[in-house]
This record gives structure tokens, C-alpha cells and sequence, in this order.
């Protein structure tokens, strides 16, 4: 992704309070109240430009959405999208997901995505892919016992890794396609990698996984 600087993003992310959240981690264990409604939170990691968090909340008024979005001159995209869809059950965290714990509660999520995250090909970077074993222990903390997550990506290698990282934390899968937009599902919300990579021809992959019951 093309990261320009830009140097109002502070003032606009400061702005828009009433979407982003401007102290996240005081908010663990109490996300139901951060909402108008009290219902199911489903939470996407690498928000990007906030084309899917939007049309998703959009689409499921009956779910309340989080985004985090680490880098600020990209949440700003996001940030303007939402506002667009004018939907009031979205929230954005500004921050880096690698201490999901400190933001959220045991429990406290319904549902993970992780759309198009950075592949980081590198053996050497294997630790930073979202779907690495220590990212899995976080996510299996933070979600509800039948919690899942749903993963769309174009890049086969990630995909692979994350099934068979799935499959060795003892998750079962509950879904897997190998090309998403064959099924020409109309409630299939796009994001921007999804819409730049699909239209260069390449299939998009997606499954939908959860963790076992603790014993
Ligand atoms: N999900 C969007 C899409 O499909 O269009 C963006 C995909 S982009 C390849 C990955 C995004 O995840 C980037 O915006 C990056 O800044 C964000 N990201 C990667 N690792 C992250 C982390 N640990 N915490 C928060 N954001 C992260």
C-alpha cells in the first residue's frame, strides 16, 4: 500500500472522536458500552482504508464493528468512509494489534477478520503474519468460545501458511474456497485489495475457521 505522509492526519483522527477511539486500551472489558446498541462485536485486523468495516456495518446494522489500523495516514481513509455510510456501529483503534489482550477482555469478541494482511513472504518475518501461533493464542483469548475467523486473501502462500498454523493450533475449519467471487455471493462486501487484486485476474481465496473448546 502507498503510504503518503500526511501531516492533518493528527487534527482529523482527533476530530472524529466518535469514531475513533482515542484511548482504546481503557476501554477492555467494556466495548458494550462504547456502542448505542449491546450486540455482537466483530473486530477486523488491518483495517486499511475501511472499505470493508463500512459496508459491513452498513450491511448488518445488528452487529457492532471494530477496526484497527495501525498506521494513521491509512485510518484516515477509513475514518472518511464510515462517515460516507453515516453508520454509528463502528468503531477504529489507531494502534498496533500485537497486544490484542490489553485491548480486549477474555471473551469479549464474536468474530475476527483478517483480510488481505501482509503476507510477509520472509521466512525470517514469519512471527509478524497475523495468523502466526502467538497471534492465534490472543485471538483464541479474546474471542467467544464458538467465536471464529474469517480470512480472505489473494496470496496462496499466506493462505496455505494460515491453514496448516490453523490446522496445528487444533482449529477446525468450517470453510474453505479457493476462488471467492465464483460463488458470486451479493452479500460478499469488498475491500480495496480485494477489488485491485480480483481485477487483475487474480482468484480470491477465503476460509472460515474456530478454535476448539477448552478442556
Ligand atoms: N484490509 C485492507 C484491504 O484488504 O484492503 C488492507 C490490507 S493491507 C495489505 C494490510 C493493512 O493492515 C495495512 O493497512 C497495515 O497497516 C495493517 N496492519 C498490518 N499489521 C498490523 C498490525 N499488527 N496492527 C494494525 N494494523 C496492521
Amino acid at each position: 500500500m502507498r503510504i503518503r505522509n500526511k501531516p492533518w492526519a493528527d487534527d482529523f483522527i482527533k476530530e472524529n472522536e466518535h469514531i475513533v477511539e482515542q484511548s482504546p486500551y481503557s476501554q477492555k472489558g467494556k466495548w458494550k458500552h462504547v456502542f448505542q446498541e449491546d450486540q455482537p462485536i466483530h473486530l477486523e485486523i488491518g483495517t486499511g482504508k475501511g472499505q470493508f468495516i463500512a459496508g459491513m456495518a452498513k450491511q448488518h446494522p445488528d452487529i457492532n464493528f471494530i477496526g484497527i489500523e495501525r498506521v494513521k495516514s491509512v485510518i484516515v481513509g477509513a475514518i472518511k468512509k464510515v462517515k460516507n455510510e453515516d453508520v454509528r456501529n463502528v468503531r477504529l483503534l489507531n494502534v498496533n494489534a500485537k497486544n490484542l489482550s490489553d485491548l480486549f477482555a477474555d471473551h469479549e469478541v464474536d468474530r475476527i477478520y483478517l483480510n488481505f494482511s501482509d503476507p510477509w513472504p520472509k521466512k525470517r518475518h514469519t512471527k509478524r503474519r497475523l495468523t502466526y501461533h502467538t497471534f492465534l493464542e490472543q485471538y483464541q483469548k479474546i474471542l467467544k468460545p464458538n467465536g471464529d475467523i474469517v480470512l480472505k486473501t489473494d496470496n496462496r502462500h499466506f493462505f496455505e501458511y494460515s491453514l496448516v498454523s490453523f490446522s496445528k493450533f487444533g482449529m477446525m475449519l468450517d470453510e474453505v474456497t479457493l476462488d471467492l467471487h465464483e460463488l458470486n455471493d451479493p452479500k460478499n462486501v469488498m475491500t480495496e485489495y480485494e477489488e485491485k487484486f480480483s481485477e487483475k485476474g487474480n482468484p480470491i481465496y477465503r476460509c472460515q475457521a474456530h478454535f476448539p473448546e477448552k478442556q
